[in-house]
């Protein structure tokens, strides 16, 4: 359902992605590894539409929730949002004076409406909210705080995790989810991402520097992303090899 085919873009100029390309069925999840300044974040990014990124060569094509195919490089962020691609960010903001539940609650009604459904009331909200952090674990009292304003690093990751939940993306680009967290969040998020995104019209694409997450969210395919590119892909046991034998020797 996310097919990138000879992907390049730049920053400032600077080559980061050369040739990148990845493809991810429904029902799949893939998880990208990669040392750092390999261009992860920037995938991440582009795949968001976030200004300052150029494609310069390539495409990426998206099936929708519906079927629709979608060149995605050609929506706005929003118009991504709205076609069902969720992206967590590696550093997730803060936003002083916006209260979680009001901000998720906009985000998810913005979205409706792009797609021609009725707003959910408050209460509906309320019900669903509570519903998605009981499955993350996360207390209410937490949504009613400013976004992420105070959170520690678990909590920014269960709050974004809760985010997805409430949103119920068709795809999602998770960079990194797995930073920050300790033993157990590790386990409530990893086993928060089956529970929401495991599903026969879903797919994942999941960004992690360590194999630990992939105990919880098991990958269909592993990729090695190296100097802007996939140099290699393998089922989980690639991820086993390169935690025993490092990035150097798997992705030479
Ligand atoms: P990763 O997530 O794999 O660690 P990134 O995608 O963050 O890698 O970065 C890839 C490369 O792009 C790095 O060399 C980084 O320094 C560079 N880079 C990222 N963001 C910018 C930026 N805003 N301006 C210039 N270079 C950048
Ligand atoms: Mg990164």
């Amino acid at each position: 359902m996310l097919k990138i085919d000879n992907l390049h873009a730049e920053i400032d100029g600077k080559k980061i992605l050369d040739g990148l390309t990845l493809e991810v069925n429904a029902g799949e999840v893939h998880a990208i590894m990669g040392p750092n300044g390999a261009g992860k974040s920037t995938l991440a990014y582009v795949l968001g539409g976030r200004p300052g990124y150029e494609v310069t060569a390539g495409s990426v094509e998206f099936i929708g929730p519906k079927g629709q195919k979608l060149n995605l490089l050609s929506l706005e962020p929003h118009e991504r949002a709205a076609a069902g691609l969720f992206l967590g960010f590696q550093y997730p903001v803060e936003i002083p004076g916006v209260s979680n539940v009001q901000f998720l609650r906009e985000a998810l009604n913005a979205q409706r409406k792009a797609r021609g459904e009725e707003p959910l009331s408050g209460g509906e909200f309320l019900k669903l909210a509570k519903d998605k952090a009981g499955l993350l674990k996360l207390d209410m009292d937490m949504l009613k705080r400013n976004v992420n304003v105070g959170f520690s690093g678990g909590e920014k990751k269960r709050a974004e995790m809760v985010q997805m939940g409430i949103l119920d993306p068709a795809f999602a680009v998770l960079d990194e989810t797995d930073s920050g967290l300790d033993i157990d969040a590790l386990r409530v998020v990893g086993e928060g991402i089956e529970a929401i995104m495991r599903a026969p019209g879903k797919g994942v694409l999941l960004i992690t520097h360590y194999q630990r997450l992939l105990d919880y969210v098991k990958p269909d395919k592993v990729h090695i992303l190296a100097r802007g590119r996939i140099v290699t892909t393998g089922g989980p046991e690639l991820a086993q090899r390169l935690e025993a034998e490092g990035y150097e020797e798997v992705a030479a």
